[in-house]
């Protein structure tokens, strides 16, 4: 039963010729899917609609060869062979009641147009933003004119392919009509450049020419940043936003408004909270009578009733919470609060676009396999015969392998080492900035205290012996890893002897208050060959001591896999700001114990630092020694009634915690299916 309080969120919201069935809107994001695996990208936004989402949108579409993403995988809308397979999408969304959105998109001075090989468009002669040796071509008046004539064709063919709402994006320092109003990409001293009535003309121009075009059945969007957290250098969202709003208030039938660049708008929750964007878009309904949609990480019902009461929003605009959790209306809805899957911030998903490949998401390990694997975030089929099923380790894959198995009616034991669950998502979720991801084990640990089949033993770590006695047919293994001491990882390929020499610490130590305990009084080195999140993290804990604290590292940058979930630059500068010293390039060379030798990774040269305590954040190693002592009594399996052993996890390997989840989860689906789970090809089809 639904909370009255909720209702209003569940508003039919008029937009334009079409009506929004409730006020639950799925913006356009990214999903590494788009044109090269239509089913795939079909599939997911059906998903979001089957779970209440009122609106589901596209990612960003290519309209023309001269906004060519290559190597990404976006939506791609070139010419009338690519409708069918946006078709897909927008009967998957129907079929549900909801309304379908595409996000068309030239990408100007941001696409090096490196399959088509044309000459990327520009306001102005610069070069592009990637780093490909490429340089834009001013646009004159012909191709200003060509470039609305690509518009109107893809919002045409947008219509053929049975889009109800049709964008026109100037957003995330990404897009022409961006790019067209900022001074610092347009120098132009015609009458599209120089001031900003001239600079905003261009976009005036495609509104007009969307809704000449398709405006009688589709409603036409508006996506503009209204922010870019740059000063006088950008777009601020009290000054030029506003003028630009203003000026257009009237001419789309929806606003949907955010932050720019991607990293501003989709910020981690390590570095931003649940509604960041309300200071910077709480204006816009005040200047225009339009609906207004916008985004923030929203996950509580709460916060979204009240941007809708408090007149700051009209739509709930979410892509992140609508990944961890496709049913989050639905749920809303029913009054199953408690059963939202929340997002935590933590921009795996992102990172998946941004190497080029079907996103996961660590909440929700269905994400990217609704076609592919016919997975369902919601619905886990019961077996024919269910099995007892005992899994040894309570962290993010032990408990999803047994939230999983639980939910399909299998008897389920899970036993934990430790007093706690969650493994390395509670201790990762004390570290500065991480809380979030302790959703990952608490929104997991209520699903399985909720029911009868799940025996839940803390302090309880097994031995083989222990496995064999309780003789439950089907075992898994989840019992996780450790960071290595040795040194080993990228940098170093082999032992590093001369640690022995020096005071050392890794990050399990530091995790377990070890530079709270440590004697030492000089200098932390962190050494990170992670490349990612948690030397930084743990740099940060370390600057907590009130120590010097130093970081080195084999990369050029600090943590360089981070940009892939868009946080690299707000790292570094957060270890700037906190007096980090950072050393690049360089490896170890010997230690003793006051000082470390660095080697430049480049040229082999030497030099040597202080150092009275150095936390190696390198590699981990799978935490095994129970499949080891299993495997060596596998004589006495078929007495005590093991049937199958198996790991999972980062026991099996470590890796992110998306992919222990996702490893949980497809252990106990691949356990019920018999190992027949579908596994289908969606490559260059010709739908
Ligand atoms: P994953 O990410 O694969 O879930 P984690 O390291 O987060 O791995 O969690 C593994 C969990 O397994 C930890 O909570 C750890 O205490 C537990 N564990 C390790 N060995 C045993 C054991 N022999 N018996 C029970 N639990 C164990
Ligand atoms: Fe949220 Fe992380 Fe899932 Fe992305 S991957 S939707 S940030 S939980």
């Amino acid at each position: 039963m639904r909370n009255p309080i909720h209702d209003i969120l569940f508003e039919p919201v008029q937009l334009g010729p079409v009506t929004a069935p409730n006020r639950f809107y799925q913006v356009p994001h990214c999903t590494g899917m788009g044109y090269r695996y239509p089913r795939s990208e079909a599939a997911h936004r059906g998903v979001k609609a089957a779970g209440g989402w009122g609106v589901v949108s596209t990612q960003e579409t290519e309209i023309h060869p001269t906004s060519d993403l290559s190597s990404s995988n976006e939506a791609r809308l070139w010419d009338d062979r690519d409708i069918p397979a946006l078709r897909l999408m927008t009967e998957a969304v129907h079929e549900h009641g909801s309304l379908a959105a595409i996000q068309l998109a030239h990408n100007g001075l941001h696409s090096a147009n490196r399959y088509s090989r044309r000459i990327p468009l520009a306001p102005s002669a610069v070069v592009v933003d990637s780093n490909d040796p490429v340089n834009a071509r001013a646009m004159d008046k012909a191709d200003i004119k060509a470039f609305r004539g690509w518009h109107v064709d893809a919002a045409r063919r947008a219509k053929t392919a049975g889009f109800d709402i049709v964008y026109v994006y100037a957003g995330h320092d990404m897009t022409l009509l961006q790019h067209f109003l900022l001074h610092r990409h347009n120098h132009r001293t015609d009458e599209y450049g120089g001031s900003l009535q001239n600079r905003v003309r261009l976009f005036r121009e495609v509104i007009a020419d969307t809704r000449d075009a398709v405006g009688d059945t589709c409603a036409i969007a508006v996506r503009f940043a209204v922010e870019e957290l740059l000063g006088p250098e950008g777009i601020r969202h009290d000054v030029e936003a506003r003028e630009v709003i203003e000026a257009l208030a009237e001419e789309p039938d929806l606003w949907d408004v955010n932050l720019s660049d991607w990293s501003n708008d989709s910020q981690t929750s390590r570095f931003a909270k649940e509604a960041y964007q309300e200071p910077y878009t709480e204006f816009v309904k005040s200047v225009t009578t339009k609906p207004v949609v916008g985004v923030g990480r929203h996950t509580s019902p709460d916060t979204m009733v009240r941007l809708i009461r408090q007149g700051k929003l009209d739509m709930i605009g979410a892509a992140r919470p609508s990944i961890a959790d496709p049913y989050l209306p639905r749920k809303i809805d029913e009054g199953r609060l408690e059963e939202i899957r929340e997002c935590i911030g933590c921009n795996i998903c992102v990172s998946g676009d941004n190497t080029c490949v079907p996103f996961r998401c660590t909440q929700n390990p269905t994400a990217a396999e609704e076609w592919r694997r016919g997975w369902h975030p919601e619905i886990i089929t019961r077996p024919k015969q269910t099995e007892p099923y005992l899994i040894i380790g309570g962290g993010p894959a032990g408990l999803e392998a047994a939230r999983v198995l639980v939910k399909a009616d299998n008897d389920v034991t899970i036993a934990e080492a430790s007093d706690h669950w969650g493994g390395r998502v509670t201790a990762e979720s004390q570290l500065p900035g991480l809380a979030e991801w302790a959703r990952v084990r608490d929104w997991r640990m209520w699903q399985l205290q909720q029911v009868q089949n799940a025996e839940l033993y803390l302090s309880s770590p097994l031995s083989a012996a222990d496995v064999l006695e309780y003789g439950i047919a089907n075992v898994a293994i989840a019992t996780g890893s450790y960071w290595r001491r040795d040194g080993m990882g990228r940098a170093h390929r082999q032992p590093l002897g001369f640690l022995q020499k020096g005071n050392v610490l890794t990050p399990d130590d530091v995790m377990q208050g070890g530079l709270e305990r440590d004697a030492a009084s000089g200098p932390i080195i962190i050494f990170d060959d992670d490349r990612f999140y948690l030397g930084s993290v743990l740099a940060e804990v370390a600057v907590a001591t009130g120590r010097a604290v130093v970081f080195v590292t084999p990369t050029s940058m600090v943590a360089p896999w981070s940009d892939f979930t868009l946080e690299q630059h707000r790292i570094q500068k957060r270890l700037i700001d906190l007096g980090v010293e950072i050393v690049a390039n360089s490896k170890l060379a010997d230690m003793d114990s006051a000082s470390l030798t660095l080697e430049c990774v480049y040229a082999g040269k030497l030099r040597q630092i202080d150092c009275a305590t150095l936390v190696l954040v390198t590699a981990r190693l799978p935490n095994d020694q129970l499949w080891d002592d299993l495997n060596a009594r596998q004589d006495d399996w078929q007495d005590a009634g093991l049937r199958k052993v198996t790991r999972i996890g980062d026991c099996y390997a470590p890796g992110l915690i998306a992919a222990a989840v996702y490893g949980g989860y497809k252990y106990a689906r691949t356990a019920m299916d018999g190992g027949d789970a579908v596994l289908r090809e969606d490559m260059n089809v010709n739908v």
